[in-house]
């Protein structure tokens, strides 16, 4: 499988601080790769900067997902996405979850949904729902409820499935565990699997070191800004740094 996001010497921060030192990390095609990290580490910056929120001070994000557009210089193939807007990366594929779901409260399950495949036609979009549905049945019994009223796990199937709207080429969840009770991540982690097997490519951002790990390929692990480890998951979390800082063994 190849590599959909190849990111090499990515530099992040805000105002006179920078936060993201340089970061090398690729996704490939298919997989789960998880970025974890303790509080503050810099792991939503990250999923901002790739995301064209915050425009990158240094680096390179090659994108393998788009065929065709040629390349923009460097060594790496695909284009580079470092200094494009937002709305151009959504475009291209590259699909945020954002941290606390963000779903608009005052709108309907099936008008939240809409929203993600904004660019589609209406019957492209009733076409896409339906396999939103499908694969979130929970928010197909709750079409017209009011997003607000929806329980957080509820609230975060939703915001996951507005992401699929736009039938994205890459998934990136922003600490979907968040604020949730076991049994619900259990269900959350269980469907970002299910994604998986279905083909999908996810970048995973958590705190939830050992459901991230245990879910995922590949890992990374950050710390003030920086990769301090990294590989297969399973060696990640049989590390015992990792194991002792992260998993509380
Ligand atoms: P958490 O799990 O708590 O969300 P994180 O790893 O996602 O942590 P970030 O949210 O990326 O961390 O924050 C990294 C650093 O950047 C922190 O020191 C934070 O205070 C700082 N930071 C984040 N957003 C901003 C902002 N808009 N302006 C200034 N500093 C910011």
């Amino acid at each position: 499988m190849s590599a959909l996001l190849s990111v090499t010497g990515l530099r992040l921060g805000y105002g006179r601080a920078d936060v993201v030192h340089g970061l090398d990390l690729t996704v490939t095609e298919g997989r789960i790769v998880s970025l974890i990290g303790s509080n503050g580490a810099g792991k939503t910056t990250i999923l901002r900067g790739l995301s064209g929120l915050l425009k990158p001070r240094a680096g390179e994000i090659r994108w393998g997902g788009q065929a065709g557009e040629g390349t923009s210089g460097g060594n790496l193939p695909g284009l580079d996405l470092a200094g494009e807007p937002a709305h151009r990366i959504a475009r291209r594929g590259i699909v945020q979850v954002p941290e606390g779901r963000q779903v608009f409260a005052n709108m309907t399950v099936a008008e939240n949904l809409r929203l993600g495949a904004y660019r589609a036609s209406h019957a492209e979009a009733a076409r896409r729902q339906q396999a939103v549905v499908a694969r979130f049945p929970r928010l197909g019994e709750r079409l017209s409820q009011q997003a607000g009223y929806l329980s957080g796990g509820e609230q975060q199937m939703l915001a996951m499935g507005r992401a699929l709207m736009a039938e994205p080429k890459l998934l990136l969840l922003d600490e979907p565990s968040m604020g949730l009770a076991p049994l619900i991540v259990d269900e959350i982690f269980s469907i970002i699997a299910a994604l998986r097997a279905e083909g999908r490519t996810i970048l995973l951002v958590e705190q939830n070191a050992g459901a991230a790990l245990a879910i995922a390929d590949d890992a990374y692990v950050l710390e003030t800004g920086r990769i301090r480890l990294q590989g297969p998951a399973a060696e990640v979390a049989r590390n015992p740094e990792v194991a002792a800082a992260y998993l509380g063994l």
